[in-house]
């Protein structure tokens, strides 16, 4: 194209590109594609279906003006907007390209002596940094209720001299389940100054029960421990990647020297800078979850499966047979499920997806109920 004639084409795209924009845009502005539920069906990941808040979803869009610049002014707004809405200052609040990034900088930080004391089964990111990093694991099982063993746990660190990084994740993923909070608070409270204890709260806003709450309290008045969040469950932003960790500030500042400069990339802090703010959709994302999991947990009664129960947006259920092979055959259904979780390995957790989603599951387990499958 000569150069004048290229010049009127883009003249004339430019002129147009409101429109444009706007039509383009327009399914990305919808919370869910309306329609027929979808296969496969992706119940797998503990995601929050229904997708990002409005506002969150505009704010991408906005800040995507900016991609060019580093987002050193969009981290210290959601640093802010963070702090104050745990009611702290903004040095006790630390960004994570996911919470992920939080749990790998914990093993980091940590003497490489000092061992890492898990529940088993728990969150597989914390043992998996630490495996790669070479650091000795210590696995304590969950008790026959399914909460921590926080007895067990507290022998475990005494003998190795107190020294150690203890993961507690509550409720507890993949089993879904609480662990008493007075049990973790006299851990917290008592604590030897070497141990430092992260608390990962990923589910903190699906765990409804009157006995449950944070532990930020003990990360606010103790410099071993960390309280961890994230942005990917009740704000729906998994494939953004941010979460955050909340902790005294020379904590924090000790934490940061590890993380990656400039984390929070300019269209994931935007959302999630729109999404704090947005405790409607967090209401809606509760109400949906509480509906698709009666669903689910009516089902498993009626079939007569065992389930765990639920403080988050998955649930945990016996099997007759494997889960290796319940998981190939709903797969080959167009149905996504829980991986297999050692020692548990005639249990799937299968997340909650919207009602309708989690209604279609319900039938595909009566088939393999019928089938002799489930
Ligand atoms: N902690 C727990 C308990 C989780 O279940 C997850 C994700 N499933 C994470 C942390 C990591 O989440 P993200 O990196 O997306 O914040």
């Amino acid at each position: 194209m000569r150069r004048r004639a290229f010049l009127r084409a883009g003249v004339a795209v430019g002129a147009a590109s409101g429109g444009l924009l706007e039509a383009a845009c327009a399914p990305a502005l919808q919370s869910r594609p309306a329609g027929p539920v979808q296969r496969p069906l992706r119940l797998a990941s503990n995601e929050n279906p229904l997708g990002l808040c409005p506002a969150a979803r505009q704010a991408v869009m906005t800040a995507i003006a900016e991609g060019n610049r580093y987002p050193r002014q969009a981290r210290q707004a959601l640093i802010e907007a963070i702090a104050a809405q745990h009611g702290v200052s903004a040095d006790h609040v630390m960004l994570g390209t996911g919470s992920t990034e939080i749990l790998q900088i914990a093993v980091q930080a940590m003497p490489p002596e000092a061992p890492v004391v898990v529940a088993d089964p728990t969150y597989e990111d914390v043992p998996q940094y630490a495996t790669a990093a070479g650091r000795r694991m210590e696995r304590v099982p969950l008790r026959a209720d399914w909460s921590h063993d926080i007895g067990r746990m507290r022998e475990v660190v005494a003998g190795a001299g107190g020294a150690a990084l203890v993961f507690i994740c509550n409720p507890n993923n993949p089993t879904g389940t609480l662990t008493p909070c007075g049990d973790v608070e006299a851990w917290l409270r008592e604590a030897d100054a070497r141990t430092t204890l992260v608390v990962d709260e990923a589910y903190f806003e699906f765990a409804e029960d009157p006995g449950y709450r944070t532990m930020q309290p003990f990360a606010l008045s103790r410099p071993n421990v960390v309280l961890v969040r994230t942005f990917s469950k009740i704000h729906a932003m998994a494939g953004m990647r941010l979460g955050y960790a909340i902790a005294q500030p020379a904590t924090i500042r000790r934490l940061r020297t590890w993380a990656c400069n400039n984390n929070g990339n300019t269209l994931a802090l935007a959302a999630a800078r729109a999404s704090l703010d947005d405790a409607a959709f967090h209401e809606r994302s509760l109400a949906s979850n509480r509906a698709a999991r009666r669903i689910l947990t009516e089902c498993l009664g009626e079939l007569g499966l065992e389930h765990l129960p639920s403080h988050t947006n998955f649930v945990m259920h016996r099997l007759p047979g494997e889960v290796a092979d319940y998981n190939a055959r709903m797969r080959e259904r167009g149905v996504l499920v829980g991986r297999p979780f050692p020692p548990l390995t005639t249990m799937s957790r299968v997340s909650i997806g919207l009602p309708a989603e989690m209604a279609e599951f319900a039938q595909e387990l009566r088939d393999f109920r019928a089938r002799g499958w489930a």
